[in-house]
């Protein structure tokens, strides 16, 4: 497992820092996210270090498809139908921590196109 001592979610994975954990295999963690934008928003993150979503895809399929799996059987363990999954890939996009994550929104109604 490669992880970066000097980032927030490699920190929440080997717990120097807190987080409401609800969800934890060998290749994903999630958590609530601390400012949630819906009743459900949940981050689903590698448990190896790299910045962007295209960074985990080439390095490994598994771990990119665990993502979505592991955000299916937590939605479903919510009582959640329906949902958005999302990755913000650069600042310009909102990216603002650089350990790649999936956001998992549900719980209200999701406007389409975003912001
Ligand atoms: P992004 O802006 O796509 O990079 O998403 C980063 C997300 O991480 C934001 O929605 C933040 O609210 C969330 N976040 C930042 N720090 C923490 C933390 N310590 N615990 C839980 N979520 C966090
Ligand atoms: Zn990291």
């Amino acid at each position: 497992m490669s992880l970066d001592s000097n980032c927030l979610f490699c920190k929440i994975i080997i717990g120097d820092i807190p987080a409401e954990i609800i969800f934890r295999n060998e290749k994903v963690v999630a958590f609530k996210d601390i400012n949630p934008q819906a009743p459900v928003h949940i981050l689903f993150i590698p448990t190896i270090h790299t910045p962007t979503i295209a960074g985990l895809a080439s390095i490994s399929s598994e771990m990119t498809a665990a993502l979505f799996l592991a955000a299916a059987e937590v939605a479903t363990a919510h009582g959640v139908e329906d949902y958005r999954t999302v990755f913000n890939t650069g600042e310009g996009a909102g990216q603002s921590v650089f350990h790649a994550h999936m956001h998992l929104l549900g719980g209200r109604g999701l406007a389409w196109p975003p912001g």
